[in-house]
């Protein structure tokens, strides 16, 4: 995992705001078959069990599995070992990736004393897994190198950070830069660093993120101890470097490795511990007060007194490709066998990683077992189901981003939707997001599945614990980046949603991520990894029986509607032409017009029933919708990038940038291409909302001719 979810900007609107716990018409069936989905639902959230996820949870965090290593391959064996006993059909596709393995890092105060850092993360106490060995503490994709230099304290590491570092006189070119965590992702300080001409970054777990500043840490307490160290990647682009854009499979071929897109500089992760070693020394200019952190000594920037070296070394010149292998189990649908709902997480960690992410595998591994188990019982679900576990999600969404751009046809005909589980379960606050059009949806299931603290529905313990007001719904998450949902969204414009159980805690990409953190404090009864498992059961059942598929584009429509303001405040500032986005407004109010007379339509029609043969004809054209709002040409600043709803910021890595073809060229000062942008997205929209209306005439034609019933 790269970040968890980014909280949207505003709340969902009064208009979709239910009472909590009521039963309501489940939109996209029949009456009949709605009556005989909520059974099968229930009987399937009733399945999944915290005892068989404690036992997967156990087996799968056994060793540390870093994608390319042999451990790894043994946690593909585990993962389809189990389907197969279940019955489901298994495949494993494997893919060659140009990822080098650390061989060696280093890093020493050379001045005024020489101190040689211990990076490793030592055993705690009581904790057996603690000691397991462990992989070095290197970021993924980091370069190699042997440099020494004075250090410089760059805060964040921000685009902006630099620029006060400018001001205070102070540049890292020909210095080592020492970054906290927070705030941006990894691969977007390591950039800047190099950029700004820096020999080597390292970026520490400042006390104040993640460690003794938020609570007791580990093993007292669930946060960051002195010595834990956050791995994780620098890559900035999504999938492997060698192959960008198209899938590293047998003979591809290759870029070299002077034209790939990574890091060229030694990048280190450490911990608090000896960040203080570098940092308590450093003198220099007076810090902005924003830029202290939690150390109990006043901060600096440099440049030294104090100097550092650091080493890196790795395996790219012996063999940098490394095999990485991602899992499917298949559940082939009865009626619309080729029409897909793809569940997935990642199967790689950078130590035993029982949060991130064995936590989504045992989501995925028991979402599985209970829908398999139905089918033995004769319940078999109306559309496919895949159930997969990707490879390499931590060194750069590789493993799904490979899968994708390998199977692109296939999936950008028949996916229904992709669900991605990355950190499932590590604590009791329940989270969800994605494609504003599958919102609904996922509230919907949440009202379906108890809260594990025994005190109402997900959704209701959703509401109560983020203080939503009653005629408002949770705020959710918006679809950027980092995680493997990024492919089949970003890429293909396939809709995704996602979601899991959140709580405090310091052991993100650390060796302490591991059974003995998630038994004391993340999941102690593995309770919410078997509610992750019971919403994950009732959303792919309610998409793949759906008998109208329960896209929601009014509610899509409202919510672009909330970012116009944004782009208009945007021109106002550089004082362009007003009224910038009056015909993106248009078009969504004729999209949100068309949704809704689309979902009476649908309504009436299911009412009295439907020919199978016109609602299949009328899933077709919802599923135009959201493949009507990428382009094949991708954004101007990342081809890659299609879809033009949501996208991870270029310049953090965290952040979301909706409308992103707009707004960057807001960001670039450039006012025709933002006006050429407005008018190209409105055109898409009104393509979508084309597909809406072609839907509702398929379907309003079944209702008026009164079709003979399908059910
Ligand atoms: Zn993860």
């Amino acid at each position: 995992m790269r970040t968890l979810l980014v909280a949207a900007l505003f709340l969902a609107c009064t208009w979709t705001a239910r009472s909590a716990g009521a039963q309501q018409p489940l939109v996209g069936y029949t009456p009949a078959s709605a009556a005989h989905e909520r059974e099968v639902e229930s009987d399937a959230i009733r399945r999944p069990d915290p005892s068989k996820a404690a036992t997967f949870s156990r087996e799968l965090s056994r060793e540390v599995h870093v994608s390319g290593t042999p451990a790894q391959a043994r946690t593909r064996d585990y993962v389809i070992a189990q389907m197969k006993s279940w019955g489901l059909e298994t495949s494993v596709r494997s893919y060659d990736i140009w990822m080098p393995h650390p061989t060696e890092v280093r890093v020493w105060r050379v001045s005024p004393d020489t101190l040689r850092l211990n990076l490793v993360e030592p055993p705690v106490p009581n904790d057996p897994t603690s000691a397991l060995p462990q992989y070095l503490t290197v970021n993924g994709y980091s370069g190699q190198g042997d440099v020494t230099g004075e250090v410089v304290y760059v805060n964040y590491g921000l685009i902006e950070d630099y620029a006060q570092l400018d001001s205070l006189g102070v540049s890292v070119r020909g210095k080592i830069a020492v970054a906290r965590y927070g705030r941006s992702f990894r691969g977007i300080k390591a950039r800047e660093a190099e950029r700004h001409g820096a020999l080597a970054l390292i970026i520490y777990s400042d006390p104040q993120d993640d460690g003794f500043v938020r609570g007791d840490v580990y093993p007292a307490g669930p946060m960051r101890n002195a010595a834990g160290v956050q791995r994780g990647s620098v890559l900035n682009a999504d999938g492997d470097p060698s192959t960008p854009g198209y899938p590293s499979t047998a003979g591809a071929t290759r870029v070299a490795e002077s034209a790939m897109e990574i890091p060229h500089i030694p990048v280190v992760p450490m911990s608090y511990g000896n960040a203080a070693e570098l940092l308590r020394g450093v003198r220099g200019a007076a810090i902005p007060q924003a830029w202290q952190g939690g150390l109990a000594f006043r901060y600096h920037v440099g440049p030294g007194p104090v100097k550092a070296r650091v080493v890196v070394h790795d395996d790219r010149a012996t063999h940098p490709l490394k095999p990485i292998y991602d899992t499917f189990g298949v559940i082939r649908g009865s009626e619309y066998p080729d029409e897909m709902i793809i569940i997935g997480g990642h199967r790689d960690a950078w130590g035993p990683g029982t949060a991130d992410n064995v936590s989504g595998t045992v989501s995925v591994l028991e979402t599985a077992r209970a829908i398999a188990e139905q089918v033995k019982q004769g319940m078999r679900p109306k559309r496919t189901i895949v159930f997969a576990t990707w490879d390499a999600e931590e060194w750069g969404l590789i493993g799904s981003v490979e899968y994708v751009e390998d199977d692109s046809l296939r999936l950008t005909k028949n996916a229904i939707a992709y669900f991605n589980q990355d950190v499932s379960a590590q604590g009791p606050r329940f989270n969800g997001g994605g494609s504003p059009s599958l919102r609904p949806t996922l509230r919907d299931v949440a009202r379906a599945v108890p809260d594990p603290n025994g005190k109402g529905s997900v959704y209701a313990e959703w509401r109560r614990a983020s203080n939503t007001p009653a005629s408002l719904e949770p705020v959710m998450g918006d679809p950027g980046g980092g995680s493997d949902f990024a492919p089949f969204y970003n890429h293909l414009g396939i809709p995704i949603a996602e979601w899991g159980f959140g709580g405090a805690g310091g052991v993100y990409h650390s060796q302490y991520d591991d059974y003995n953190w998630m038994t004391k404090f993340g999941d102690p009864g593995f309770l919410y990894h078997a509610a992750a498992a019971r919403v994950a059961a009732g959303m792919v059942l309610r998409l793949a029986n759906a008998d109208v598929l329960p896209y929601d584009y009014a509610e899509f429509a409202r919510t672009m509607r909330r970012y116009l303001p944004a782009i208009d405040s945007g021109f106002a500032r550089r004082r362009w032409s007003g009224n910038a986005t009056a015909p993106l407004s248009a078009a969504l109010d004729r999209m949100e017009e068309a949704a809704t007379a689309f979902g009476s339509a649908r309504d009436a029609a299911l009412a009295t029933g439907a020919a199978k043969d016109a609602l299949a004809e009328t899933n077709r054209a919802l599923m135009r919708v959201e493949r009507a709002l990428t382009r094949n040409e991708g954004l101007r600043t990342r081809p890659w990038f299609r879809n033009l709803i949501y996208v991870a910021d270029e310049n953090n890595g965290y952040a979301n940038m909706a409308l992103p073809s707009i707004n960057e060229a807001i960001r670039r000062g450039d006012e025709a291409l933002a006006s050429r942008e407005i008018a190209d997205l409105a055109e898409r929209f009104d393509n979508a909302t084309h597909a809406i209306t072609d839907a509702r005439r398929t379907i309003s034609a079944v209702s008026s001719t009164g079709q003979q019933r399908d059910r």
